[in-house]
């Protein structure tokens, strides 16, 4: 029986031939290597990911499409089916604390939240890929100064080296996504690029200050930081949050919990 689409769980399936081989070119998995693949559906790219022999592990949170991955794949000794929400998923127990890459064709409804939950997991990730909205990709790879800038870009910066690959149409899926998606390449970063002496901190700071991103820091951050605070870390307290930069933003941070 074919499978209906389901909303609720993001499911555009790629069916254009060029593009899935062009994504799994790009990703170019090894044999024996580790990939865990997000939301793989209808195996449009578990396939030729299954092809390379990497010790591959799938994660799908649709109970119906999970179940026919695991009758499609028995056969094969180097695929391994997991039923499960990406969002509350321990990643270490499904590669048992291995270092693994991670692909998906990622659920739009929810990419922000799931990126956000991928990057703790930067310790262990060796590489993403990643195809998402364009316009969310724009925002990973922005730079301060601009509307895109803003706290995806920053923790995405933070953990990872940002590399936005290739954009696809919404014909390349069935049924078609109502937007523009890119294929975006993250790598953690071996050290972190700035750093951050509490990320609770950091996270309170950045949300607070991209909440209301047309105010002035002055005036967005008035229950965490006082004027002279934000001037002692060496910022305008006249400034709008998208003119700083992460290490502007880590410094004012450090000097918050200090
Ligand atoms: N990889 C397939 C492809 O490229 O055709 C399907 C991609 S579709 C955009 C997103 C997939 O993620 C669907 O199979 C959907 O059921 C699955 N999914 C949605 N939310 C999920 C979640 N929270 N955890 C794991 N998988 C999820």
């Amino acid at each position: 029986m074919q499978h209906r689409a389901r909303k609720r769980f993001g499911q555009n399936f790629l069916t254009d031939g060029s593009v899935i081989s062009r994504i799994v070119d790009t990703v170019a998995p090894r044999a024996g290597e580790l990939v865990l693949e997000i939301g793989p559906g209808q195996a449009a790219l578990t396939i030729p990911l299954a092809d390379s022999g990497a010790d591959l592990h799938l994660l799908e949170i649709d109970r119906d499409l999970a179940a026919r991955l695991e009758v499609q794949f028995a056969t094969r000794d180097n695929v391994t089916v997991h039923v499960g929400d990406a969002l509350k998923m321990d990643f270490g127990e499904i590669t048992d604390g291995r270092p693994f890459r991670l692909v998906g064709n990622l659920p739009y409804n929810i990419s922000t939240p799931l990126l956000f939950h991928v990057l703790e997991w930067s310790g262990l990730v060796r590489d993403m890929h990643f195809m998402l909205q364009q316009e969310v990709v724009r925002r990973m790879a922005a730079e301060p100064g601009g509307k895109a800038w803003g706290r995806l870009s920053l923790m995405c910066q933070y953990r990872c080296t940002v590399t936005p690959l290739f954009d696809v149409p919404p014909e390349a899926f069935s049924p078609a996504p109502k937007v523009q998606s890119s294929i975006v390449r993250l790598v953690p970063h071996a050290e972190p690029p700035v750093h951050i002496a509490d990320m609770d901190a950091f996270q309170r700071l950045t949300t607070q200050a991209f909440s209301q991103r047309r105010k002035t820091l002055r005036n967005s951050l008035r229950k965490l930081a006082d004027a002279s605070t934000i001037e002692a870390a060496g910022i305008d307290p006249g400034a709008r949050p998208e003119m700083l930069g992460l290490a502007e933003f880590a410094k004012l941070s450090n000097l918050l919990v200090e």
